[in-house]
């Protein structure tokens, strides 16, 4: 029963695993004429299936495919006159292309712990070889938009055949590095 929800197409046939020496490539969204392109020159991390209600997800996902790179390694080479800010007041500044939706990049440009790095979707790299997602964040919010919670059972035990262990927020590792942060900023942690 599990194997049959679709939780993203580059993950349903099953996790492919990345190239340990990914450095980057472009991103390129959906258009047919005049497609956005930007490069990433960089490492990515942090890749993971996410829930949540904000991030850009193709046609007939549950999840989306996020990750992270510093924002020095983004650079928008074609037609980034079809960007906009989807949401200028959300924390991560999704740019988004006008015409097909997908989202490009997404800065993290106020003081939080999450401050100089770009959220971006691998799945839009033009190469392959991008480091696999690792974990399933957000899961519980795949419910805000419309899965029904009597499925929800079925799509944790999806996520951890794939080997996305799932969270109702980010994974344990990136919890404590958002708290740390905040415990640094605050004087309560010292080192
Ligand atoms: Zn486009
Ligand atoms: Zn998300």
């Amino acid at each position: 029963m599990a194997s049959q929800v679709s939780i993203h197409p580059a993950v349903d046939g099953g996790v492919k695993k990345g190239q340990a020496d990914f450095a980057g490539g472009t991103l390129v969204c959906a258009c047919a004429d005049r497609p956005v392109k930007v490069a990433v020159n960089g490492a990515v991390a942090h890749n993971h299936a996410c829930g949540c209600t904000k991030c850009w997800k193709p046609e007939g996902a549950t999840f989306s495919v996020v990750a992270v790179t510093a924002h020095d390694n983004i650079t928008v080479l074609e037609n980034g006159d079809k960007l906009e800010v989807v949401d200028p007041n959300a924390l991560i500044r999704r740019h988004a292309c006008k015409e097909c939706g997908v989202h490009m990049y997404g800065p993290v440009e106020r003081e939080h712990a999450f401050q100089g790095l770009d959220f971006i979707h691998p799945e839009r790299f033009e190469e392959s070889g991008w480091p696999e997602p690792t974990f399933a964040a957000f899961v519980s919010s795949i419910i805000e938009s419309g899965t029904k919670p009597s499925d929800m059972d079925g799509i944790r035990a999806r996520l951890r055949e794939l080997g996305l262990e799932p969270y109702d927020c980010l994974s344990p590792a990136l919890m404590d590095y958002v708290a740390s942060w905040v415990a640094r900023k605050s004087g309560v942690l010292k080192d």
